[in-house]
């Protein structure tokens, strides 16, 4: 099968969905089969499938024209925007997927501070520098892995230690929203430590911005980065990145001082898309319904953990707007059979998530708890696998088998 996302691909789901269309909070297959979708295009659809708003500020643009030879109102228009609404941006270029804009902050730290070692906590996307600490990639030199170091989110120690040990720190790189979200003073602590060592600190909120509120992580907690990093959620879909941030860091592209371009940064769909979508989530109440539904996601999960007595091996993750489960071995099985009889069971049922999922705007109260009923169905189906300490006649499907793995 063809695919060109791994987190997309068939080693990700129980059995095969190809899909055709989608509206609001449901997709449908090839054979007309509706889904209420979770995963949300692995984070962008905030709003929801096929948005006729979006839709037809998208056809509008695409009377003018798609691409053009100069810059356009449009382009302008976007970036005066993310300016007014981003925390402490000053400056926007625009690209298309996370990775160009996470890899272009790291560039410009390093340009801007003429130090070459990166920090970093959480996934940035598929660049050299951001992977090569991940998985043991094939293709990256070794020269290349030594200047990226990992440090454990939500660890106060871990990143003084390896700021301090490591001397000359070009840029601390996080998602600001990982797992349970940061730890009182977290982010406060990360920030006072990259002004004390002269070093740049970037949020990469592709997944975190215009999710937990318009101005991302930055604006929830009230910590401004130097850069931040968005993407995902921006467009509702359309491929759309920025990478924002302080005037003085960001005007190293345009001297060429940091060589950051591309054809389609221009692109004018998907800016339409995304003037389109801040619109709708600039209105009163957005925000409210995403954390609102979310929680109630939460909760329920949480109840249906508890009737089954599954604790010692299920648990809740996340803040409502971006939550689900986590999964940790028992007896035999591992957290991937747990996490295969979820996510098989729950598709069987017309949902499609995997251990986390998004809310988004179109989501209703009815599509969570059919969520909610699902869940209790696969948690029913765990306890009997734990019960007899094997997957055997209960794992409908294949095995799935991700890329990005715990271990
Ligand atoms: N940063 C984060 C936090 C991400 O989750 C991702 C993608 N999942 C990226 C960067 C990379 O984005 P893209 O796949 O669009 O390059």
């Amino acid at each position: 099968m063809f695919y060109q996302t791994y987190s997309k691909s068939q080693n990700y789901f129980t059995r095969e969905v190809i899909l055709d269309s989608g509206k609001g909070s449901k997709v449908y297959d090839m054979g007309g089969n509706e889904y209420t979708d979770f995963t949300c295009a692995l984070g962008p659809n905030l709003i929801g499938m096929a948005d006729d708003r979006i839709n037809a500020a998208i056809i509008k643009q695409l009377e003018k024209g798609i691409s053009f030879s100069t810059p356009t109102m449009i382009e302008q228009g976007l970036c005066e925007k993310l300016i007014d609404i981003i925390p402490g941006c000053e400056s926007v270029k625009l690209m298309k997927n996370g990775k160009d804009v996470t890899t272009a902050a790291v560039k410009l730290a390093r340009a801007y501070t003429g130090r070459d070692i990166i920090l970093k906590a959480g996934y940035h996307g598929g660049d050299d520098w951001s992977v090569s600490t991940e998985i043991g990639a094939k293709g990256i030199p070794q020269a290349v892995k030594d200047l990226t170091l990992k440090f454990e989110y939500n660890d106060f120690e871990n990143v003084r230690t390896l700021i301090r040990e490591t001397g000359d720190v070009a840029c601390v790189i996080l998602e600001p929203v990982m797992n349970d979200g940061p730890k009182q003073g977290y982010l406060e602590f990360i920030q006072d430590l990259c002004y004390k060592n002269g070093t740049v600190l970037i949020f990469d909120e592709v997944v975190s911005g215009f999710r937990y509120s318009l101005g991302g992580a930055a604006e929830y907690y009230g910590i401004t980065p130097d850069l931040m990093c968005i993407g995902k959620a921006m467009a509702n879909g359309s491929p759309i990145s920025a990478v924002c941030g302080k005037k003085d860091i960001m005007s190293l592209i345009d001297t060429g001082e940091a060589f950051i371009s591309t054809t389609f940064g221009g692109e004018c769909l998907s800016i339409a898309a995304a003037l389109a979508t801040i619109e709708i989530l600039e209105q009163p109440g957005t925000y409210e319904h995403i954390w609102g539904m979310g929680k109630k996601m939460l909760d329920g999960l949480q109840q249906a953990i508890n009737f089954y007595g599954l604790s010692d091996c299920v648990s809740t993750v996340g803040l409502p707007p971006h939550c689900g489960l986590t999964f940790r071995d028992i007896g035999k099985l591992d957290y991937l059979d747990l996490l295969n009889i979820y996510e098989g069971k729950m598709l069987n049922s017309g949902i499609i998530v995997s251990d986390t999922g998004f809310i988004s705007l179109s989501h209703s109260n009815e599509d969570i708890e059919h969520f909610i009923n699902s869940a209790n169905r696969a948690m029913d189906d765990i306890k009997k696998a734990i019960a007899q300490d094997s997957t055997t006649g209960i794992l409908t499907g294949r095995k799935i088998n991700p890329v990005f793995k715990r271990r």
